[in-house]
């Protein structure tokens, strides 16, 4: 059975602008971000949801935890703000269950030093926050998906939208793609799932003439490919199988 991933973009509409870069929209980021996300995870052969169908759409932060119910990881995407105005801080800071139930915290070390690897920041670490009042977790979205028996749940802060260099760096969509294969690939390494690379259209962990003709024969529809070869097969991710996919094959196998 497929393992079943629960994405959640952190925030709708337009929400938490950065002070320093203008166009940057925490909302507007991490719901791409979600979207990219899903891509990868589906293409490595998760199942993926999101809490909320729309990015204008809101929902209390509780009930998007609770759609994480059936779910075997429930992960809350977004990029953190400074309440001091310091905009030197460039950290990545992984929230996970804070009596570390199933293990939690490796999953979360894993997360945490992966998207820092990626952004390039030096610093990231595991955090807990639980409510003074009790033993329950601070944050609504993570206190929801506990409520409900997910396993693994975190939120993922993205450094913070303050820092200049982090919010231009959120808003290239490049970057935001290579961050949604790293953590893709960091998921399913954990999972126990072999990620394969893209163009490996047969699977067989290596890039050779055999997925051209694959490529080919799919273009030329001949050959039915199923949903996990398609997102290999679709080499420049624009969801469509074509010539353009033909060529990026044979210029990586040259
Ligand atoms: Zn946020």
């Amino acid at each position: 059975m497929k393992k079943r991933i629960m994405l959640d973009a952190g925030h709708y509409g337009n929400r938490n602008q950065s002070p320093t870069v203008p166009e940057y929209y925490e909302s507007v980021r991490m719901w791409r971000l979600a979207e990219l996300l899903a891509q990868e995870l589906s293409v490595l052969g998760f199942e993926v949801l999101k809490t909320r169908e729309s990015q204008a759409l809101d929902l209390a932060v509780v009930e998007r935890g609770k759609k994480a119910e059936d779910c075997d990881l429930f992960l809350s995407l977004h990029s953190n703000a400074t309440g001091n105005g310091n905009t030197k801080t460039d950290r990545v800071s992984v929230y996970a269950p804070f009596d570390n139930q199933n293990d939690s915290h490796t999953l979360g070390k894993i997360l945490a030093s992966t998207v820092a690897a990626c952004m390039d920041i030096k610093e990231s670490r595991v955090k807990t926050r639980k409510s003074e009042k009790g033993d329950y977790e601070y944050y609504g979205v993570m206190r929801g998906a506990r409520s409900v028996g997910c396993p693994l749940y975190y939120i993922i802060e993205h450094s913070f939208h303050t820092n200049e260099r982090a919010a231009k760096w959120l808003l290239d969509d490049k970057n935001l793609k290579d961050l949604a294969i790293a953590e893709a690939t960091a998921i399913a390494i954990y999972f126990g799932l072999e990620p394969f690379l893209k163009g490996d259209v047969n699977q067989n962990g290596k890039l050779d003439i055999y997925d051209a003709i694959l490529v080919k024969r799919a273009i030329m529809d001949t050959i039915r490919l199923s949903d996990r070869q398609l997102g290999l097969a679709d080499l420049n991710d624009d969801g469509k199988i074509n010539t353009y996919d033909y060529i990026a094959l044979k210029k990586k196998l040259m």
